[in-house]
Formats: C-alpha cells, sequence, structure tokens
C-alpha cells in the first residue's frame, strides 16, 4: 500500500517546488509528507544526539570543579548543567512517545536556545576560558544547521539568538573591541555557512525525494497498465476458445486440449477416445421453430453436455450442429458406453422453445486414437462411424473400426 500525495505532476520543474530561503516544499501537503518519509532516518539521530548532549553537559562539571573550586560560581554551573541534562533526558523519552516531534523541530530548536544560553553564562562565570566559550558556540552554530536537518527555517532564529548571545556575552565581560569584533564575526560566520550548506543539502534531499516518488508512480502505472493487459489477454483467449452460442469450447479449444490429452495418454499408455455427434434432421426444428428455435435448441444440448460429462472430459461444439467429445482414459467401448447414456439423456430431455417442447435425437461415431494419430485423422474416423450411423437410422451410437 501506497500512501496517498498529492499527484506529481511532471511540467512543473523540480526546482519550483522547494522554497528559496527556507528550503522547504512550498506545497505544504508535500512538505508533510516528505518530512514524514524522514521519521526512520531523523528520529534516531535526534535521540542519539540529544543523549550525547546531557552526557558532555555532566562531563564538564569536573574541568568546572578544577577550575573553580567549590565556588558559588561552581555550583551555579553544577545546577544550570545538571537541569538542562534532565531536560535534554526528558525530550529523549518525549520523543520515544511522540516520534512526530522529530518532524517539525520546535522541541530541538527549544533545547537550542536553552542550550545556548548557557555559553552566554559561561563568558560571566568563567572568564578564564572565554576563546574555549566562542570556539563552543561557533561549532553549535553549525551543528544546529546539519543535526537538525528538517528544518532549516527554525534554525535561523536560533543561530541569530546564539550570535547576539556570544556577542552580547563578550560585551559586557571584555573591554577589548577586536575580541568583542572578533568575537561576533566569528560566531556569526559558521551560521551563515551552515545555513547556506543546509539550505542545498534541504533542496538536494526534497529533489531526491520527488524523483523517487516519480519512479514509484511511472512504476505502479507500469503494473497497472502489466496488469489490464493481462486480464484483456486472459478474455480474449477465454473468447478465441469458446463458443458463444452454446458456452461450450471451440474448435480450437478442443484442439489444444487434444494436443495436451494425446500427450499424457501416450506417456502413460492410456486410452484415449473421441466422439462426434451430430443432431438428427435438424433442418426440420430450424424449419418448425425458426432459427432461434434451432439456436435455443443447440444451447439446450451445450447445457446438457456441461451436466453430463465429467470434468476430464471435453465437449466441445464444431460445427452448426456437431459435437466433439473427447474422453481421457476411455478406449472405444467405454466411450461407446458413456456415448450411449448420453444420447439417452438428451432424447428423454425435451428442449424448450418458447411455451413448446421439442425432442432431438443424435448420431454418435466414436473412435479411439491409435498410436501417433492427429486430431484431423481421429474426427475423420469418428465422423465416417457417425455417417454409417445416420445410414443405419440415426439415433444411435457406432464404433469406428480400429484403421488395418
Ligand atoms: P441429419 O440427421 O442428416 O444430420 O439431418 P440434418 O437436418 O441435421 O442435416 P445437417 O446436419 O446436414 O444439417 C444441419 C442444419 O443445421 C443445417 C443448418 O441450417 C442448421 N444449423 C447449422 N448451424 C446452426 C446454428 O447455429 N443455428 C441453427 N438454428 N441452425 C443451424
Ligand atoms: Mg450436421
Ligand atoms: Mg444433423
Amino acid at each position: 500500500m501506497r500512501a496517498t500525495h498529492t499527484p506529481s505532476s511532471p511540467e512543473t520543474p523540480l526546482q519550483e517546488r522547494v522554497g528559496l530561503l527556507r528550503g522547504e516544499f512550498v506545497d505544504d501537503a508535500l512538505e508533510q509528507e516528505f518530512r514524514a518519509s524522514t521519521l526512520a532516518r531523523v528520529l534516531p539521530q535526534q535521540r542519539i544526539g540529544l543523549v550525547l548532549w546531557a552526557a558532555l553537559m555532566l562531563a564538564f562539571v569536573v574541568p568546572d570543579y578544577l577550575a573553580l573550586g567549590a565556588a558559588p560560581n561552581f555550583w551555579i554551573l553544577a545546577a544550570y548543567r545538571v537541569a538542562f541534562s534532565l531536560l535534554l533526558l526528558a525530550a529523549v523519552e518525549a520523543l520515544k512517545r511522540r516520534p512526530a516531534l522529530a518532524l517539525h523541530g520546535y522541541l530541538l530548536m527549544g533545547l537550542a536556545l536553552i542550550g545556548y544560553a548557557f555559553f552566554f553564562l559561561l563568558y560571566e562565570l568563567r572568564p578564564d576560558i572565554r576563546a574555549f566559550n566562542t570556539g563552543a558556540i561557533m561549532v553549535l552554530q553549525v551543528m544546529l544547521f546539519l543535526f537538525v536537518p528538517v528544518r532549516v527555517a527554525l534554525a535561523v532564529p536560533v543561530a541569530l539568538f546564539g550570535a547576539l548571545g556570544a556577542t552580547l556575552g563578550v560585551w559586557v565581560t571584555t573591554s577589548d573591541a577586536s575580541i568583542k569584533a572578533g568575537t561576533a564575526f566569528l560566531v556569526t560566520l559558521p551560521a551563515v555557512l551552515g545555513y547556506v550548506a543546509a539550505l542545498r543539502q534541504q533542496a538536494i534531499e526534497r529533489h531526491e525525494f520527488l524523483l523517487r516518488r516519480q519512479l514509484l508512480d511511472a512504476n505502479q502505472e507500469l503494473q497497472n497498465e502489466v496488469a489490464r493487459r493481462v486480464a484483456l489477454q486472459y478474455e480474449l483467449e477465454r473468447q478465441a476458445s469458446t463458443d458463444l452460442l452454446t458456452g461450450l469450447p471451440n474448435r480450437r479449444a478442443l484442439a489444444e486440449r487434444f494436443a495436451a490429452e494425446s500427450a499424457r495418454a501416450q506417456r502413460r499408455s492410456e486410452p484415449l477416445s473421441l466422439a462426434m455427434f451430430d443432431l438428427d434432421h435438424f433442418k426440420r426444428v430450424n424449419d418448425t421453430y425458426g432459427h432461434a428455435g434451432g439456436d435455443a435448441v443447440l444451447r439446450g444440448v451445450g447445457e446438457l453436455c456441461i451436466r453430463s460429462f465429467r470434468g476430464v472430459d471435453v465437449a466441445a461444439r464444431v460445427g452448426g450442429e456437431e459435437f466433439a467429445v473427447l474422453l481421457p482414459g476411455a478406449d472405444a467401448q467405454q466411450a461407446g458406453a458413456v456415448m450411449q447414456r448420453f444420447t439417452a439423456l438428451l432424447a428423454a430431455a425435451p428442449a424448450t422453445i418458447g411455451d413448446q417442447s421439442v425432442l432431438v435425437t443424435s448420431t454418435v461415431g466414436v473412435a479411439q486414437r491409435q498410436p501417433g494419430e492427429d486430431l484431423d485423422a481421429l474426427m475423420a474416423r469418428a465422423d465416417t462411424a457417425l455417417y454409417a450411423g445416420k445410414q443405419a437410422g440415426r439415433n444411435r451410437v457406432v464404433l469406428a473400426p480400429a484403421p488395418g
């Protein structure tokens, strides 16, 4: 099953679909669909990232202590570290319960704001590591864009907050103008670079998504078309091998079944017989009841065939009122007995034409297939027996003698 989506229109260039400054699909439904498709990849990344972040926050308690001892500044920082780590772990738990949180980006951006504030505080409480602190914020500015990949636009205000906060933090803790200006530049540049890189990355990912989806669509259409054609071919084959009036197999279908049955009979050294039957004095039926009346009788004969013969037997309509029955496993005597029963049934089952009932009889010729004998030769021998039956007075079954 495929998720429903707005149909892709190949006439719209791919570039137009992704907003230039946001790096997201302009079409909201499409954007949501894209984000949902990234969930399986994004969710574990975010969870691992948050756990690592919490671990780092806690680990730096040690250098804080080594630098500050048990001074009040140390305790302020340690409290912030512990509280924020707990918050990060709570976010991991929240992502576990509501994975969709990973997709709109608000959770991570909120955490980033709190995380940045900690570094601003560090300028005040740990002036000894000011350069290191600025470096850490630079790294954060890049990670902001690279590790929260789904929402570039959301990361922009957070990065601005980071740049402003760092600049302010340096501004109030130093009087050196070059350090102030340098810090402002250093924390802004990685944000700009990260933003540009993330925009490109996002556009590429979305274009790939569209291409993949178009490919899936095309593949689906192709599969539908193949299924339609297979069904059509099946129906054509069925029509080509079925007699329209009676619904019985036609001569073509009989030939196919004969080929299969004669091969099987040969393989297993089993007998195979063919009976041909022709309705007696059928012209009279037509003359009396009209062509439509004759057709009704033919349909009745077809129904009787379907009811009377075994599943392995093949009763086919091979001419106007001529029928053939292929009887696998039956020798001439057995086939003759089967056909004897059939003619008796037919002779006793009146066909109804309007409100009249009509009795028809048939004359049957039966021939057992000889090794190597093809359908035409076998039919000709059965036909000869049939003709002999007509000569002898009709409504009877005649067995063809084995050739030679
Ligand atoms: P016989 O006992 O010698 O077979 O006599 P018959 O009248 O049945 O002679 P024959 O088999 O030669 O004639 C077949 C007749 O069947 C001729 C034709 O008008 C009629 N017929 C052939 N096809 C159809 C058909 O599809 N529908 C109808 N109603 N009649 C058909
Ligand atoms: Mg005939
Ligand atoms: Mg006839």
